[in-house]
């Protein structure tokens, strides 16, 4: 590795940097990372003695947008000067040497970079018809990626076309345009994806590798948390007016002019995580919503067809009911769940009804059963045994001791009908139970609701 004297810091000097920027350098780094302030000294101490990275930046099949904001950025910022001094060793762009020079300065890059390179991928990789779409030198632009990435020290694809196929691989599409990924599965990949991806981010990235000598920590498709770990929608200077419901209803309303949420002009900020809001572009001075436009989710998975139509809200992710947008399901989900609810309220007060009902029929049973016993046993004890003279006077019963019982319980002096009509009642259930009011029932001392009309 260089000494600081001939490092980047010494390059940086040497074109005009003071050591008070360039350690604000370091702590604006520190910032974009989400790390703490501490690591600010750390970052200057690393970058004052990186050696000039040598970049290789291969373009593909893409309007070359990220091209144009990795030169575009106003300044010179100290971010500009550090991409500046990366030793961009091929940019088919910006190198002076073309055709054979520019294919043979690629095709040595083991020998001409034994401690390794950084590979820069802009734009999708048509695949189709063998990726002749798209070709290098005629070579398939596919091959010179996969070649040039699974050599590299670590690959960034910038950009949306990059990140996933982008515009290019949109349904449709007819050169089958993939991202990176999916092209070289082995290359040390991370993603900048946006349209155009921010340099900022692309700096801030660079760092991180010259500080620590790795990639930043990324989610599941390579995109680094610390520019795409938030949701756009918590960082949005409009976010005040969405939650008071103020929201811009046609292009150059009242509220277009008084900066109001974008949501229902098809902003897709709730849905998207970037960094947009708070680092900005153009040297952080604006971004597309401060400018009047909603985000269009550029950053997010196939966003060409998973995020458009650009000013609509989300179309339904249902396949089956294609025109129920995500509001609609939101607010078919809450009145779900009130309907469950309310069926469960319902249900369970007729299961503690019939409980009821069951309770009382089964106490009247047993009331009347007992109030029959003491029938019986009181009609037994009025009996008067026969008189028993001598064994000549002993007849047989004439009848069954059976039809003797029945005989027996008719007595001459019927019970008391007060017996029977004491169990009465409790066997007619359906009257005690309806007098106390259900959810929803109005009380039996409250008048009863008029009948509707229909
Ligand atoms: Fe969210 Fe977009 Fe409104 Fe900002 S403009 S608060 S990102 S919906």
């Amino acid at each position: 590795m260089d000494g600081p004297e001939n490092g980047l810091y010494a390059a940086l000097i040497q074109r005009g940097m003071t050591r008070r920027a360039f350690l604000k350098f370091g702590a604006a780094m520190a910032a974009a990372l989400a790390l703490p302030a501490t690591f600010a000294p750390r970052i200057t101490a690393a970058i004052e003695r990186a050696p000039r990275l040598p970049v290789i930046w291969l373009r593909g099949q893409a309007c070359g947008g990220d091209t144009e904001a990795f030169l575009a950025a106003a300044g010179p910022t100290v971010g500009d000067l550090l991409l500046d001094l990366l030793s961009i060793e091929y940019h088919d762009a910006l190198m002076s040497p073309s055709g054979e020079a520019a294919t043979a300065a690629r095709s040595s890059l083991a020998e001409r970079f034994p401690d390794g390179y950084l590979a820069v991928v802009e734009g999708a990789i048509p695949t189709a018809d063998d990726g002749m779409a798209c070709t290098v030198g005629g070579r398939p632009f596919r091959d010179v990626v996969r070649e040039v990435c699974d050599g590299a020290i670590a690959t960034i694809a910038v950009g949306a076309c990059a990140f996933d196929g982008g515009a290019p691989g949109a349904s449709g599409g007819q050169t089958r345009a993939v991202g990176v990924a999916e092209v070289a599965p082995n290359a040390r990949l991370i993603s900048l994806p946006g349209c155009p991806m921010n340099v900022e981010n692309l700096t801030a990235t660079i760092a991180h590798y010259l500080t620590f000598n790795e990639m930043p920590a990324t989610d599941g498709r390579q995109r680094p948390f610390f520019a795409y770990g938030g949701l756009i929608h918590n960082q949005c200077e409009r976010r005040a007016h969405y939650e008071f419901g103020e929201f811009v209803l046609a292009w150059g309303d009242e509220g277009a002019q008084k900066g109001w949420c974008l949501y229902k002009m098809g902003c897709k900020g709730p849905e998207a995580f970037a960094n947009c809001a708070t680092v900005q572009y153009a040297s952080a001075t604006s971004w597309n919503v401060k400018a009047g436009h909603g985000c269009i989710g550029c950053t997010m998975p196939a966003f060409w067809d998973s995020m458009g139509p650009a000013h609509a809200r989300l179309p339904s992710t249902l396949p089956f009911a294609p025109n129920i947008t995500a509001d609609q399901i939101g607010l078919a989900l809450v009145g779900g769940v009130a309907a469950v609810t309310a069926t469960h309220g319902a249900a369970t007060y007729a299961r503690e009804l019939r409980n009821r009902v069951v309770g009382r029929r089964r106490a009247g049973a047993a009331a009347a059963i007992d109030a029959g016993q003491a029938l019986v046993d009181q009609a037994v004890a009025t009996l008067e045994p026969p008189a028993v003279t001598s064994p000549e006077a002993v007849e047989p019963p004439t009848v069954p001791s059976t039809e003797a019982a029945i005989v027996i319980a008719e007595p001459a002096t019927p019970p008391e009908p007060v017996v029977v009509a004491a169990a009465e009642p409790e066997v007619m259930p359906a009257q005690p139970a309806l007098d106390e009011p259900g959810p929803g029932q109005p009380a039996q001392d409250e008048p009863d609701q008029p009948e509707s009309p229909r």
